[in-house]
């Protein structure tokens, strides 16, 4: 969530599944008579071909509107000014954004969020939704948290997600679930409740991949905010997902590996089709 500086884009192909239909160009008539050489043709074929099925459209996903937030953004490093001006949060006025945090080999977390965010778009696509981002590359500024929460609104979302790596006591470990809390003027209370449900559907598909919850952060996971604009203005049930603590050796090396990182967005897929799964 804080600040700091440093490391590199990268922007990986989704990882999507993909039709492929090369299998059945030796299949002959099944109702004639095969020769040796043919059988053999087909015994090949079968053993050495893999089919991978198309994606198909989850009941959950299927229309739904999501939309992700990959928390911060690659040119705010250089636009400080921009990034400081104050705006409204719902409750008083906070900095338009920040840098987000930094590993302290200098990976940093807005990297980490468009990457994950960019995986979790493939998938929820790839399931049928319909996805929103609030920022289209990694290397502009902004948009400003009430922005953020405005696109999830304009959007008419059934869902929304703001993806995020913590800056947190080097000591400290685990994931947080931050959810919207009663702000003063009682705005958010419509999504309170479907948000919380949202911060245990996410918890659990968190703790299936083997997270544990924040040593240092809420409790059991998930920790009540009213002083994060991206939450206060929603109009939609809304979570931000801390995945885990950049500043804790352990627990931020595998941010760094593209295969964790495909991990975490599978899990956020999963959390948030529970979610939509629900009654
Ligand atoms: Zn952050």
């Amino acid at each position: 969530m804080l600040a700091s500086a440093c490391g590199s884009t990268s922007s990986p192909a989704p990882a999507r599944a993909t039709a492929l239909a090369d299998t059945d160009a030796a299949t002959p008539n099944p109702s004639a008579p095969l020769s040796a050489a043919a059988a053999r043709t087909i015994q090949r074929t079968a053993k050495f071909t893999v089919t991978i099925p198309p994606a198909k459209p989850t009941l959950a996903l299927a229309g739904r509107t999501i939309t992700i937030d990959p928390g911060h953004n690659g040119g705010n490093f250089t636009h400080s000014q921009q990034i400081a001006r104050l705006v409204p949060d719902g409750n008083g006025e906070k900095e338009c954004d920040t840098t987000g945090t930094a590993a302290p080999d200098g990976y940093r977390e807005t990297d980490f969020n468009w990457d994950v965010a960019v995986r979790l778009r493939a998938l929820l696509k790839a399931g049928g939704a319909r996805v929103v981002m609030t920022r289209d590359s990694n290397t502009g500024v902004g948009p400003c948290v009430n922005e953020r929460a405005a696109i999830g609104n304009r959007a008419h979302s059934d869902v929304a997600i703001s993806i995020h790596g913590d800056g947190g006591p080097p000591g400290g470990s685990g994931f947080a679930i931050l959810a919207p809390a009663p702000i003063p003027s009682r705005s958010d209370q419509a999504i309170i409740s479907p948000s919380a449900h949202l911060a245990l559907k996410l918890r659990e598909s968190l703790l299936g991949i083997g997270l544990h919850p924040s040593t240092y952060d809420g409790r059991h996971g998930i920790a009540p905010r009213t002083d994060l604009g991206g939450l206060n203005l929603s109009k939609v049930p809304k979570v931000f997902v801390e995945v885990a603590n950049m500043q804790n050796a352990a627990d931020e090396a595998p941010m760094e590996r593209a295969s964790f990182r495909e991990r975490v967005a599978h899990a956020l897929a999963a959390g948030l089709t529970h979610y939509l799964q629900r009654g």
